[in-house]
């Protein structure tokens, strides 16, 4: 079995027996969903294989139509093709239109539906992690318009957080975000630019921080957030997985507050894929224990 498989791999069925799932992206080899959806499949007896596929930009299409013929449930998407499998879809649920990006793809029917379980992933993983609760609560978003970020907000919103502080590098792209949420009456929103001052004023009355930014995947990237307005009472869940302990999070856990990272989205956003594609669910303590 290969580690990466092509296009022309798909087209030539040169895809190990059975294969029925695949994750695509560009580059694609660091991406860990085969090890956690086989591992879901194996342990539910499902017999099928889940590869990775590398598509270059421009043939989300194609590659679509090669897996119907070929008898594909379904795919997962990401970096940089979450807008093109999007464009390409007969379907699409509401959060999915919302958002303009999907990253979970059903072929039923003779039919492509595209749905988006970020958002909802990251919402079961803090419940699962911290506890958490969404609705009535006060959330501050850094990198809210990153693409997860984006998820992550428009998700927050649809839970019913009362007040939403969406933070970003790039303010303007907040500024739109807040507007698209504004018909959440539930939410009230608000955009801020990423600066510590702005941070730090907020700081004090807020339940969760959540760091959606790519800042701490690097060890010398600067923190996402003013380390010393970190709190015992706050909560802190940072989207990314590697490392395991960001520098915000291990501040974060210093001063006293709950921390998780990014590793339960991942698994979550997955197993609601996995639900989609087989109806069945599969056990996400096996999926992440998979990944480790
Ligand atoms: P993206 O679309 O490229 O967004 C990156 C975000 O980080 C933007 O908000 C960007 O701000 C901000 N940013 C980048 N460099 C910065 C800097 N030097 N200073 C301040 N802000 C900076 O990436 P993405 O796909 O949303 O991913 C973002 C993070 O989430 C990554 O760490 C990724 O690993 C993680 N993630 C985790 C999961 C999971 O399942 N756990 C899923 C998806 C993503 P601008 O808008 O101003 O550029």
């Amino acid at each position: 079995m290969k580690h990466v498989y092509t296009v022309d791999d798909l087209r030539n069925d040169e895809l190990p027996a059975n294969t029925k799932l695949a994750v695509i992206g560009n580059p694609i080899s660091h991406s860990a969903s085969p090890q956690m959806h086989q591992a879901a499949l194996d342990a539910l007896k499902i017999e099928m294989t889940y590869v990775r596929i590398q598509v270059e930009p421009g043939n989300v299409a194609e590659a679509f139509q090669l897996m119907q013929e070929k008898g594909f449930l379904g795919c997962n998407v990401t970096i940089p093709h979450k807008l093109e499998a999007m464009q390409q879809c007969d379907e699409l649920t509401d959060s999915t239109k919302a958002l303009g990006v999907a990253n979970t793809i059903h072929f039923k029917d003779g039919k492509i539906y595209g749905d988006s379980t970020d958002g909802p992933g990251l919402v079961k993983a803090l419940h699962e992690e911290l506890g958490f609760n969404v609705r009535g609560s006060r959330i501050l978003l850094l990198g809210a318009g990153g693409g997860a970020g984006k998820a992550i907000a428009t998700q927050l919103a649809v839970d019913g957080c009362s007040e939403l502080y969406l933070s970003n590098r790039t303010v303007e792209k907040v500024e739109q975000l807040s507007a698209d949420l504004a018909h959440h009456e539930a939410t009230t929103c608000y955009s801020i630019n990423n600066a510590d001052i702005a941070l730090a004023i907020i700081a004090d009355d807020l339940d969760l921080i959540i760091n959606a930014t790519s800042l701490g995947m690097k060890p010398d990237d600067r923190p996402p957030y003013p380390l010393d307005a970190l709190k015992q009472k706050h909560k802190v869940y940072d989207a990314i997985y590697n490392p395991s302990e960001t520098v915000l999070l291990k501040v974060a856990r210093e001063a006293g507050a709950a921390t998780a990272n990014g590793l339960s989205m991942l698994v979550h956003q997955g197993a609601l894929s996995f639900e989609t594609w087989t109806a069945q669910t599969p056990d996400t303590q096996l999926m992440k224990a998979a990944i480790l």
